[in-house]
This record gives structure tokens, C-alpha cells and sequence, in this order.
């Protein structure tokens, strides 16, 4: 008992220092703890989250703080208390959306290599994200010191993080055991990371099945999928990938489907991190070609709160009002076409490329073994 008294005292202060001084927070390890921590493990093995530090139900149990006290990964976590407002849980949020919405998402980060370029651009052009972590990554990367650097990263930039697995499995090829497991131990290593319990998920490969959606709206998840990818492991430039995600937009508007939606990308490559920063441009310019022919409902880069449908809500997006672009977003839009005039005829060139989206490797990994498979979608709801 004074021994779990010392710890929490050890834990209230040094969560205090650490939401007192952000950038001290971020930039020096944690102080060394007075308690018998963990040894560091040995080089090449990945430390484990004891059993022990998990309560009945799989969550966060009373062993969970002291574990990551003396944890050789030093992740201070925000304070319960402190955690922002969650969103209640949602219909998973897949298919078209009403209005010229988009929204960004990248997978299987975080990559100290690429996330911070990323980020960068995200900044600069002020565009919202979300981060769909691999927890496996996270912990590794915690061991270099890396992982709570560059999650935090994230965070600290505004953008959303969410689950995506511990290690990526076909969750429905798992027994339910393993697949909570995956869930639940993402859970605590990215809230560990992040400082907040994520309530965004998204399954690796898009894989669910019922029982999993019933656990993850139990767990007060939303399901995240996706309505645009782009062609990573084949298309070899972004200009290639950003035609491909166009096309994608261009048949779903052809087939008088909605438009708005969410991007999937995966920042693991320098590539794909480009091909955000010109889909970006891309969309902006058109967006040009909107306004100059009168009409006045702009593309826009939003968050994920966007998407986000209560339960109990009516499913069909269509039956919402279809949310416009706002006066503000219009002016804004006309300020940047004024301000890029003279690159508009090289953004909008793109066009000429051409990319075939429906055949059948588009996506796909040459050796079949892609991290991502197509979405479950409004026209083809198979999962
Ligand atoms: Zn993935």
C-alpha cells in the first residue's frame, strides 16, 4: 500500500511537470524512477506489456501505471481527467459522403523517417488528418525513443489518432480472443502514447465482420474505412497515385454517387507523402475550375468529426443535409486560386495522366501481400 502511494505521487508529479512544460515534456526523457524498473530489453527484443497490467475487462487495470512508470519506453500518459471531450460512439463511417468533404487519413505509421515531412506540409497548408496507428510501431519505436516523439507529433499538430491493430492481422481470420487482444492492446499502447484513449478504428486491410463492429461500438468505437485510395505500391511518382485517387472521385461523380469521403494513404513512403501535398494542390485547383464556372460548393479538406454519425442517426448520408461550403470556405478558396494562378496550368496537367483504377492490381502489393485491401463501400457492401 506506501509502496503503491509512493508510485502515485511519482505519477501526479510527473505527469505535472509534464503538462506544465510542454517542451520540456517533449524533448527530455523522463527522470530515472526510484522503484525497480524493467530491465531494458535486449537489443532486437520488443519489450511486452505485462498481463498483469490489465484489469478484467482487457483495459487499462491497476498494475497498468506502474508498469509504464517503470517502463523502459518512459510514456507519460495524460491524466484521465485531462483526456479531450471523446465523441460518443458512431456508425462506422464508409461509403460517399454529401458535400465536396474529404478527409485525409494515413496508416501504419508512425515513421520517423517520413510522418514529420508530412506533418510539415499538413501544417502548412492547413489540413486536418488522421493518424491511424500501428501500435506494434509505436513500441518499437518507444524503445528507440522515437515513438512518443513522433506520435506526439501528431497530436500536438491537432490531428486525430486512431487504432489500427497491435501488429495488422486479418482480425477475421483471428479467434475472438486474438482479435480483442488486438484491439485492446493497441488501445493502451497508443493511448500511452498519445496521451488520450483513441475512439477511431480502423481495421487493417478493412477486415470485420459483426462481431467485431458489435465489440468496437462496445468499446465506443467508430469504424473508419475509406472511399479513395491511392495505387502506393505500383504508381511510382505521386503525380501517378494523386490521378488515381482523381479518377476515383471522377467515376463516383459520373455515376451521380456522393462524393465526399476519406483519403487513404500510408506515410510510410516519401512517395505517398508527396502524393499528399499535391492531391492537396490538385484539389485546390479544382476548386479554381469550380468558382470560375459559378459554382460556389468548394472542395474541402475537413476532420473527422465530419463524418461523424451518431448512433441512431439515419444512415444514409443522403438523407442529411448536404453540407455545403461555407462563405469563409469560398473566400478562401478565391484567395488561393489568386495566389497560385501561375502554377494552376501545371496542377491541373495532371488530368492528362492516365491510370486505370478498376483493374484488378490496382492498390495491391506486386506480391499480393499489400497491407491494404479494397473498402467495403455503399456499392459493394461486402466486407
Ligand atoms: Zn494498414
Amino acid at each position: 500500500m506506501r509502496r503503491r502511494t509512493r508510485w502515485t505521487r511519482a505519477w501526479i508529479g510527473l505527469v505535472a511537470l509534464a503538462w506544465s512544460a510542454p517542451s520540456w515534456a517533449q524533448e527530455t526523457p523522463a527522470p530515472a524512477q526510484t522503484g525497480a524498473a524493467p530491465e531494458e530489453p535486449a537489443a532486437g527484443e520488443v519489450a511486452r506489456v505485462p498481463e498483469t497490467a490489465y484489469g478484467a475487462d482487457g483495459f487499462n487495470g491497476p498494475a497498468f501505471e506502474d508498469w509504464l512508470l517503470g517502463s523502459p519506453f518512459r510514456l507519460v500518459p495524460r491524466p484521465r481527467a485531462e483526456t479531450p471531450p471523446r465523441l460518443p460512439r458512431g456508425r462506422p463511417v464508409e461509403g460517399g459522403f454529401a458535400g465536396r468533404r474529404l478527409l485525409l487519413t494515413f496508416d501504419d505509421g508512425p515513421f520517423p523517417e517520413t510522418t514529420p515531412r508530412l506533418l510539415e506540409i499538413l501544417r502548412s497548408e492547413q489540413v486536418p488528418a488522421v493518424f491511424f496507428l500501428l501500435a506494434a510501431r509505436v513500441q518499437e519505436l518507444a524503445q528507440r525513443r522515437q515513438g512518443r516523439r513522433v506520435a506526439r507529433m501528431i497530436v500536438q499538430d491537432g490531428h486525430a489518432v486512431g487504432n489500427h491493430s497491435f501488429s495488422h492481422p486479418h482480425l477475421t481470420r483471428l479467434e475472438p480472443a486474438q482479435w480483442k487482444h488486438q484491439i485492446v492492446r493497441a488501445h493502451d499502447v497508443v493511448r500511452s502514447a498519445v496521451g488520450y484513449a483513441p475512439t477511431l478504428f480502423r481495421p487493417p486491410y478493412g477486415s470485420v465482420d459483426a462481431a467485431i463492429d458489435r465489440y468496437l461500438e462496445y468499446r465506443g468505437y467508430t469504424r473508419v474505412q475509406w472511399t479513395y485510395i491511392a495505387d502506393e505500391f505500383r504508381a511510382r511518382t505521386p503525380e501517378l497515385m494523386v490521378r488515381g485517387i482523381l479518377e476515383q472521385i471522377r467515376e463516383r461523380e459520373k455515376q451521380g454517387r456522393n462524393v465526399g469521403g476519406v483519403v487513404l494513404l500510408h506515410d510510410a513512403h516519401a512517395r505517398s507523402v508527396e502524393c499528399a501535398a499535391l492531391l492537396i494542390r490538385r484539389i485546390r485547383a479544382e476548386n479554381c475550375t469550380l468558382l470560375e464556372a459559378g459554382d460556389e460548393d468548394v472542395w474541402r479538406f475537413v476532420d473527422a468529426d465530419s463524418f461523424f454519425q451518431p448512433i441512431g442517426a439515419p444512415r444514409e448520408t443522403e438523407a442529411l443535409d448536404p453540407p455545403r461550403a461555407t462563405p469563409a470556405e469560398v473566400e478562401e478558396a478565391r484567395t488561393w486560386c489568386a495566389t497560385h494562378r501561375d502554377e494552376l496550368d501545371t496542377i491541373r496537367s495532371l488530368d492528362r495522366l492516365e491510370v486505370d483504377i478498376n483493374s484488378d492490381d490496382f492498390g495491391r502489393a506486386p506480391d499480393g501481400g499489400g497491407t491494404y485491401e479494397r473498402s467495403t463501400d455503399d456499392a459493394s457492401p461486402s466486407p
